[in-house]
């Protein structure tokens, strides 16, 4: 079979691998459908991710059908189409312990960690596999990861409906993070130095959208919350001054949710944090969300529809990461299909 591997930074292979064998009862033999590119996936190419190691087959975003089951798997059939949940967790840590596998002390991410899906066949433990509703294809279903994303992002903001939401960044994680508020009833606005993708937005449904090269951002934010600030303010962008923007504009009890991958310091006033009481969060990966958004995802359809932009079959992942390289193209989320 083929697969796809970062042997290292900026160069990636289509390389010949042997199909995996199915090594423990647990386990099943997935041929994979479709995957989506990530922007991590993007940086680990550009070996800009801090926590990937080499080489590689990436991918986590992984959609397929069940060709071969162990014998100890109970839930999943041969012939199921399924969804990864691309972590792996100890369950000991401090972390697992409060149930947040997603920031394990031990955590493994398939296709950061580990070889990923982006080859025609993979083996995985039965507990990471999650059915996909019939009504939802292979290639829409590839956004089933990213939308738990949003879901765990909105879910550490503790979204309200009624809260007024500001989003620094308007590509697709940006973009699933506002459906996911709107979903829940809050307004948003929504923030890009790109036009194209801020029309996007507004037709995505953001209630308001900014360009910080012409508007004033923390200034316009006070004028349409009549002062108040943005009760949650999610940093979708990851460049340093952005979040120290986000604890001014930020209204009192707000909340601050970084998404960055930036280890470069800024300087932030304290006194935002403590005067309005902010609560100031990180959010990374997902914990125990694929079944709501799963649950949830055949009603969002047209939505799912608008953010894929491109698909290619795997072969021309050359093609498909230049498309994701190029800034301006106006691309949403890249398909790789496997059949
Ligand atoms: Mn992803």
């Amino acid at each position: 079979m083929k697969a796809i591997q970062v042997v290292k930074a900026y160069d990636m292979q289509l390389i010949e691998k042997e199909i995996p064998k199915i090594k423990k009862n647990n386990e099943v033999l997935v041929k994979v459908m479709a995957t989506g590119i990530c922007g991590s996936d993007v940086h680990i190419y550009h070996g800009t991710s801090p926590v990937a190691t080499y080489p590689r087959v990436i991918g986590h975003e992984v959609v397929g059908q069940i060709v071969e089951i162990g014998s100890a798997v109970s839930k999943l059939k041969i012939g199921d189409r399924v969804i990864m949940e691309p972590i792996e967790y100890c369950g000991k840590c401090y972390a697992c312990k409060l149930g947040r596998g997603n920031v394990c002390q031990n955590l493994k991410v398939i296709g950061v960690h580990e070889d990923g899906g982006f080859q025609e066949y993979i083996c995985l433990p039965e507990k990471l596999l999650h059915i996909i509703p019939d009504e939802v294809s292979y290639i829409q279903a590839v956004m089933i990861e990213p939308y738990t994303i949003g879901c765990q992002a909105s879910w550490r903001a503790g979204v309200l409906e009624g809260d007024i939401v500001l989003i620094y960044g308007a590509g697709p994680v940006g973009l699933i993070v506002l459906d996911t508020v709107k979903n829940l009833g809050a307004t948003c606005i929504i923030s890009d130095i790109n036009d194209q993708r801020l029309a996007f937005a507004k037709e995505f449904g953001a209630d308001y959208t900014l360009n910080p090269l012409r508007d004033q951002v923390e200034e316009k934010v006070r004028e349409l919350t009549g002062g108040m600030g943005a009760n949650v303010v999610f940093d979708a962008v990851g460049i340093p001054s952005i979040f120290a923007n986000a604890l001014k504009i930020a209204s009192v009890a707000g909340r601050v949710v970084s998404m960055a991958f930036t280890d470069e310091p800024t300087p932030i006033s304290m006194l935002e944090i403590t005067k309005k009481e902010l609560n100031v969060v990180g959010t990374r990966h997902q914990t125990k969300k694929f079944k709501e958004v799963i649950m949830d995802f055949p009603s969002r359809i047209d939505k799912i529809d608008k953010l894929i932009t491109h698909v290619f079959n795997f072969e021309e992942y050359e093609k498909a990461f230049e498309l994701s390289d190029d800034k301006n193209s106006g691309a949403g989320k890249i398909v790789l299909t496997y059949y």
